[in-house]
């Protein structure tokens, strides 16, 4: 293998504007109870094209793509309960917008007193729109025995189930989420990978071996501690708004129930309830996943084992990833 390095580094502000994209195509806060106070008076947008399915209704404003939507909607929704044990049955309420309420967000799950719908931006392309349903609907299904599963362990179930359902979206963001759990933890991320020939989509790979180091921007002044992050609830994730802490803590939970598994993750949860435990706490969830709270190297390997061969070249392809040879 050669030693010849590349340093891999975003400039500052040409970061800014690749985690900005890569934050518009990959973070989807659900909004669940969360918006219930500040904003009871929100109601889902009324649209003028409407479609019922097995699973429930989409509504929209092109005939042709609120079809296609029911048919995505009857197709994903009956495979979730195979993918994660406790899920209720329910109507799922589908709006599809023209816009967003938050410009980065690709998905929401409003749950404003009884009502809770989902809102997917029309225009969507249909790998992503996929994507976001199958996250969307887990939040929409979880049954009772997940009440005291932490909301990022949550946002990370919901993952879970979007990369096996829909695996074309996986590799890059298992691979993001690799680098930003290594930036929170020692700065930046490093990794061996073929070379990269050319940049962006077009770009091929050379056998030869390079090592790259990639950091996410991340405010860490403004990091909560991984405990702390573990006994949020959903309204208390709404309200990070610092770079990039809200990616690390969607990383978490995702490498968290990548190692835990939804059965042994439910089998937590249940105990946690059956115990009267508000949430299923830190350790529990540490100790499920091989991982000892202070044990550093052990988390850098569980890191690097999100990064297979297909994380590493969809990261290295990516759009907007900005190149620097180091001295
Ligand atoms: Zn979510």
């Amino acid at each position: 293998m050669s030693h010849a390095r590349l340093r891999l580094r975003h400039d500052v502000r040409r970061a800014a504007s690749a985690f900005a994209r890569a934050a518009s195509a990959f973070a989807r806060p659900a909004v669940l109870g969360a918006l219930s106070c500040a904003c009871a008076s929100v109601a889902p947008p009324e649209l003028p094209t409407e479609r019922s399915s097995t699973f429930g209704t989409v509504r929209g404003t092109s005939p042709e793509r609120v079809a296609y939507v029911a048919r995505v909607l009857d197709e994903l929704a009956a495979q979730v309960p195979f993918v994660i044990p406790g899920c209720e049955p329910r109507a799922v309420d589908v709006r599809l917008v023209g816009e967003m309420s938050h410009a980065n967000w690709s998905g929401a799950t409003y749950t404003v007193r009884e009502r809770r719908w989902m809102e997917l931006p029309e225009g969507e392309s249909n790998t992503r729109l996929s994507a976001t349903m199958a996250h969307e609907l887990v939040h929409y299904q979880l049954g009772p025995d997940w009440s005291t599963l932490p909301g990022i362990v949550e946002e990370g179930l919901c993952d879970h189930v979007a990369h096996t359902l829909v695996p074309e979206i996986a590799p890059l963001e298992r691979a993001q989420y690799a680098v930003m759990l290594g930036t929170a933890l020692d700065g930046s991320y490093r990794f061996n990978a073929e070379r990269l020939v050319g940049r962006g989509r077009q770009s091929t790979f050379a056998p030869e071996i390079m090592t790259y180091t990639l950091s996410a921007q991340l405010d860490a002044s403004a990091m909560p501690t991984f405990d702390d992050a573990l006994r949020y609830d959903s309204r208390d994730l709404e309200t990070l708004r610092a770079k990039g802490v809200r990616g690390v803590l969607d990383a978490l939970g995702f490498l968290l129930v990548s190692r835990i598994g939804p059965e042994d993750l439910y089998t937590l949860c249940r105990r946690a309830r059956m115990q009267g435990l508000a949430k299923v706490p830190p350790e529990w969830l540490y100790e499920s996943a091989g991982l000892a709270a202070e044990n550093r190297t052990g988390w850098r390997s569980a890191i690097d084992q999100l990064l297979g061969d297909a994380e590493k070249r969809a990261l290295l392809r990516q759009e907007g990833l900005q190149f620097a040879r180091t001295p």
